[in-house]
Parts: structure tokens; sequence; C-alpha cells
């Protein structure tokens, strides 16, 4: 029986590898908690490959996932998810900017009843300018957005509980948003302060780019938070409303021409009346398309956002398929 499971992504991180696995293995085995280490290979070119397949064929606690291109950290994410086993699983990131040993102390909160604990880097190893501020203000937008008030979103070393992961869809870029994710499907959530080191080796694989990608992510995760359920509510109530608005107006300037004789053809408020009918019309048929669309994104779930190549390790069954 596997209790834990450790997921990393891994693009690029020979060097590093190596180095946590020791770390993670060491700490690990201090827990006295049965534990697999997952660890996706996201389509590498610099030998982590090759390593990992060494390795998954002499370490007996490692599975490698090897993905057949790089699809990005939160596909390899989903992909170490798909394959996890144990009852907890465990994220972070393969590069040692986040340190083993937090593990521990992450899991304790869990223990404690949370579905979710995040790490909060208080003390983050990056670059001011470039980092430290987009992520302060992308930090602020997330919870202001969310209702989630965390610290650090963008900390990869996380803990989950199995059965939360395995309700969570992910696509594009967010696994940023996974607490947010988490809470629209009812989470408890925690937090826990966690060291953090500068990247010794291999490069960093964002740039500034990224903070519009956050953005544009955030808007879509605000969208489905408000209309996930519910989309004619929103849409249905601003459409029914501006109908109203329009046949009253309408109803009014037609009193003016029938009864009152007066001319209304050139006056702004027809233009008015139209438009509001017009566009109320549109928005509520939009809500009733929304409504459908969301039955379908509801209910055809099951899909996963990778191909697998190959599993290795452990002599189990390959995951995800084809
Ligand atoms: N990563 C990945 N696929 C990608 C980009 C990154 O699997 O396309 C992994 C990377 O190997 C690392 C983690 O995601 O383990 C975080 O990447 P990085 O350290 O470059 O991000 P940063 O710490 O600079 O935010
Ligand atoms: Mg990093």
């Amino acid at each position: 029986m596997i209790r834990l499971s450790v997921v990393l992504p891994v693009y690029n991180e020979v060097e590093n590898l190596p180095r946590l696995l020791e770390a993670l293995a060491t700490t690990l085995q201090g827990t006295q908690t049965p534990y697999e280490i997952i660890c996706v290979d996201d389509g590498s070119q610099d030998g982590s490959t090759e390593l990992l397949r060494h390795l998954a064929q002499t370490r007996c606690d490692l599975r490698a996932v090897l993905l057949r291109r790089n699809y990005g950290q939160t596909a390899a994410m989903a992909a170490g998810f798909h394959a996890a086993r144990g009852e907890v699983i465990v994220t972070l990131d393969s590069d040692l900017q986040n340190d083993p040993q937090d593990i521990p102390r992450l899991l304790d909160k869990l223990a404690q009843g949370y579905d979710l604990v995040s790490g909060w880097r208080r003390e983050r190893q990056d670059a001011t300018v470039t980092r430290l501020i987009p992520s302060r203000i992308a930090n602020w937008l997330i919870g202001w957005v969310t209702g989630v008030r965390l610290h650090d979103y963008g900390c990869s070393l996380k803990a989950y509980r199995a059965e939360l992961v395995a309700d969570l869809n992910l696509y594009g870029e967010l696994h940023r948003f996974l607490p947010a994710l988490a809470y629209i499907e009812g989470a408890k959530i925690a937090e826990v302060e966690v060291l953090h080191h500068p990247r010794l080796f291999g490069r960093s694989k964002y740039g500034l780019d990224r903070t519009f990608r956050v953005l544009m992510d955030l808007l879509t995760i605000a969208f489905m938070k408000t209309f996930l359920t519910r989309p004619m509510h929103v849409f249905g109530f601003f459409g029914l409303g501006a109908i109203g608005a329009g046949l009253g107006l309408g109803i009014y300037l037609t009193c003016l021409k029938l009864f009152l004789h007066q001319s209304i053809g050139s006056r702004p408020l027809l233009f008015l009346a139209v438009m509001l009918l017009l566009g109320g019309v549109q928005l509520f048929g939009f809500g009733l398309l929304a409504e459908l669309q969301m039955r379908t994104y509801h209910e055809s779930q099951g899909r996963p956002i990778y191909r697998v190549r190959e599993v290795l390790g452990a002599g189990l069954p390959e995951v995800g398929k084809g």
C-alpha cells in the first residue's frame, strides 16, 4: 500500500535530478510512510529522459512517466496525478528550489483535516524585478478574484488529498490555480511557510510573458467561478432586464406616436430601445447556449490533456496510454 505519491515535473533538469532524488529519499524514509516518487519527463532534451530511464530500473521507489514531447508544466503535473496511487499527493519542482525537508510539515498540516496545503516561499530566492514584483501583484489579484487568500500561489510545493486531485481538470497553464480550482470544488485549504533556494543548475523555463498568461488564466478562472454551474442566472438576468427595459421604452414611444401624434423616428430613445431589445435577446440566447455548454463540460470529462509514450518501473500497468 502506497500512502504518499511525490509528483515531480521534469524538463531539462539532468543536474538537479540525482541530488533531488537523494534528498527526497532521505526525508521520505524518515517519515516511515510507504511512498513512491513519480517523475514526469516533459520531453527533456538534456539527457534527463535517459537518466530517468536508468533510475526507474534501479530504484524501487521511482516511477518515470515519459511524455512524448514538451507539453508544459501543467500537463506534466496532470500526468503525474494520473499515475499517482497514494492517498496523499505532494508536488514540487525538480530544480531543487523547493526543499524536500518541508514535506513532513505539509503532511502534518494536511492530517489536521485539510484537503490542500500550499507552501509559502516567505524568503523567496528569485530576481526582484522580473519575478517577485509580478508575483506579488498576481498573488493579490488571484486572491481578490478567486476569494482564496494565499500569500504564494506560484509555489509548486503543495500537498493534496488524492480524491481532491481526481476531481480537478487541468488545462493550459492552470496548475498555478490549483488552489482556486480546488476551492471551487469545495476544498479546505491551508498554507505553510517553506524554504526556498536559488536555482543552482539549469535555467528557469519561464520569462516575463508568464505575467500575461497568468492574467488570461485568471480571467478564465473568474469566468468559471461565476458561470460554471448556472450561467443562465447571470446572462438570463441581464438579458431579461434588457428586454424588459427595451419593451418598456418601445411601448412608451408607441404611445407617443399613436396618441400624441409626435414624430419618434429620429429620437435617440428609439435607438436605445432597439439596442436593448436586440442585446437582451442575444444575452438570453447566449445564456442558454452557455448552459448547454456547461452541461457538456461537466458530463464529458475523463479525457486526458496529454499522451503518454510509456510508463517505466515497478512493473505496473501503463497509464493513460492511447
Ligand atoms: N517544467 C516542466 N515543463 C515545462 C516547464 C517547466 O515540467 O515546460 C518543470 C521544471 O522542470 C521544474 C518546474 O516545472 O521542475 C518549474 O519550472 P521552473 O523552475 O523553470 O519555474 P520557476 O521556478 O522559474 O518558476
Ligand atoms: Mg524553479
